[in-house]
């Protein structure tokens, strides 16, 4: 019986500075606010809100400094932020600045604005501030025929992925005479699960670990998915079952970008004693 670890497993750089931002923020306020969960996952979440971190959807909550998370925020929220004279404690991911960067870029230089990505995503949603609210979010080939413009300017969600992100550029390509393209997505993904489909393929389970809500960890659950004989989504150790590991001869564990390497740690333990009985 074999349990293996997929390389670039659980937190990307971006998470990791966002935590320790977090960190040194909470040794020196008393109350910090964090517009919108700090990660993706709840038990980090919940632990945080113990240290004083409180998570809050509207300004109107805060009245202490605002941790903007690694997803950013649109250029209104600081503004706001500012009006109220609250302090801002950035731990927007460096990439993720040089997209929005790149989107105000575009957006000034008169080109129409096209954010590939997740409509719903808060890093997309902050994308768009930095274009006026111009831009259009696209994410296919297919969606693609809906830019009419002939000056098109295209940026990326930081976790999309380069195969889709390239089929949809070629797309623009064939009917945009003048098109400039950033490649904003970050490396840190796709790693991730290029490791973790080489895992699942030597795999007999797949075990993905991370917030049922992170977008990241259902992607790699769905790659696990395919290329491995069954795979699992979990959030914590507690979910595990001893069944579905009857039979089984190589057990692979992934996590998502906002998971922590203890509870990793402690699902590679909890399998451990479930196989050795
Ligand atoms: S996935 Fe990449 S861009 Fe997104 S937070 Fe992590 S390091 Fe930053």
């Amino acid at each position: 019986m074999k349990i293996e670890i997929a390389e670039n497993a659980g937190f990307c750089y971006g998470v990791m500075r966002a935590i320790e931002i977090a960190n040194r923020a909470l040794k020196e306020y008393k109350s910090l606010y964090s517009f919108g969960p700090i990660i993706h996952n709840p038990q980090v979440v919940e632990e945080y809100e113990k240290k004083g971190l409180k998570v809050i959807e509207t300004l109107d909550e805060a009245d202490g400094p605002v941790l903007i998370r690694s997803h950013g925020v649109p250029p209104k929220v600081y503004e706001d932020i500012e009006k109220r004279g609250l302090k801002v404690i950035d731990a927007t991911c460096p990439f993720v600045k040089e997209a929005q960067r790149y989107a105000k870029q575009l957006y000034d230089e008169g080109y129409k604005v096209v954010i590939f990505g997740d409509n719903e995503h808060p890093e997309v949603k902050a994308h768009l501030g930095y274009t006026n609210y111009t831009a259009s979010v696209i994410n296919s080939p297919k969606t693609a025929a809906s830019i009419k413009a002939s000056r098109v300017g295209v940026v990326c969600q930081t976790t999309q992925s380069v195969e889709r992100f390239g089929l949809t550029i070629g797309e623009l390509a064939k009917r945009i005479r003048e098109l400039k393209v950033f490649n904003t997505i970050c490396d840190a993904t796709e790693k991730r699960q290029e490791a973790a489909k080489e895992l699942a393929k030597r795999s007999d389970i797949m075990i993905v670990i991370g917030g049922k809500n992170s977008a990241n960890t259902r992607k790699l659950y769905e790659i696990c998915k395919e290329n491995s004989r069954n795979a699992y989504h979990i959030e914590t150790e507690i979910e595990l079952e001893k069944n579905w590991f009857d039979g089984i001869e190589n057990i692979g564990i992934t996590a998502g970008a906002s998971t922590p390497s203890y509870i990793i740690e402690r699902v590679y333990k909890a399998i451990r004693d479930i196989v050795n009985g």
